[in-house]
């Protein structure tokens, strides 16, 4: 069946790949993104999949943009929190627009999305939430307070929303990747990056297209009995 699924981020890294396997699974996909129109506009004309810009850390913002879906494409039934950044350095040297951009980003942008979208997912007696945490919120990482802190808080956020959910046919989902192949991780250094590889004990960065194929699991109808879970997918780096 087509249901309409917002992936937010869903024009690049890993939100594309979850976007186009949406997309492949019979989904009518709208990818939201933040301010790379060169990027949107190419993946728009790639894939077919109609690009919406907007801060998802922005509750105005999100308000119109849902409203604009729904109007254009009908109501949201799957939703993929997927928009992130990082803003890295220590406690001491973080400043407070440090910490309050990742948190809007990655965190309150759930909070927007699921506010905006809940009652028409109560509505149709069906919804499906996926929140992409990372495996930095569940192991913590040096110079990463502000994004462990939001990444953390997408499980606890998870947690609690699945149970509110969980009557009305609406399932909460977390997924914890590891470190993917994507421009994120590629703006590591390479000594640093080779540390990091060293750690994973399948001896390689993860790929975008293992991160989609969790989601379109988590997104199906049959996927129903899952709730309130966190998949963590990082080649065994850290295991829960
Ligand atoms: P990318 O940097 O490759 O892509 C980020 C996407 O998010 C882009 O489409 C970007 O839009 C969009 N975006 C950024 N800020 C906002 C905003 N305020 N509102 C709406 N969209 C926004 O990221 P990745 O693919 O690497 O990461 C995707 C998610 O996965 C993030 O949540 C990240 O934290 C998480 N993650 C990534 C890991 C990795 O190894 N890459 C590991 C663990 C978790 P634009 O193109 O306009 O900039």
């Amino acid at each position: 069946m087509e249901r309409v699924a917002l992936v937010t981020g869903g024009t690049r890294g890993i939100g594309a790949a979850i976007s186009r396997a949406l997309k492949a699974a019979g989904h009518r996909v709208v990818a939201s993104y933040a301010g790379n129109d060169a990027a949107a506009r190419a993946f728009a004309e790639e894939t077919g999949i109609a690009v919406l810009r907007f801060d998802a850390g922005d509750y105005g913002a999100c308000e119109v943009a849902v409203a604009e879906i729904a109007k254009e494409h009908g109501p949201i039934a799957v939703l993929v929190n997927n928009a992130g950044i990082t803003r890295d350095t220590t406690l001491a040297r973080m400043t407070r627009e440090m910490w309050d951009v990742v948190i809007a980003t990655n965190l309150t942008s759930c909070f927007n999305l699921c506010k905006l979208t809940f009652e028409g997912m109560r509505a149709a007696k069906f919804g499906r939430v996926i929140n992409i945490s990372s495996i930095n919120g569940q192991a913590g990482q040096y110079g990463q307070v502000n994004y462990s802190a939001a990444k953390a808080g997408m499980i606890g956020f998870t947690k609690a929303l699945a149970q509110e959910g969980a009557r009305h046919g609406i399932t909460v989902n977390a997924v914890a990747p590891g470190y993917i192949d994507t421009e994120m991780v590629r703006a590591v250094p390479a000594e640093a990056l080779q540390k990091v590889i060293a750690k994973i004990p399948v001896g390689r960065l993860g790929q975008a297209e293992e991160i989609a194929r969790a989601v379109v699991f988590l997104a199906a109808e049959e996927a129903g009995f899952v709730t309130g879970a966190t998949l963590t997918i990082n080649g065994g780096q850290y295991m829960t």
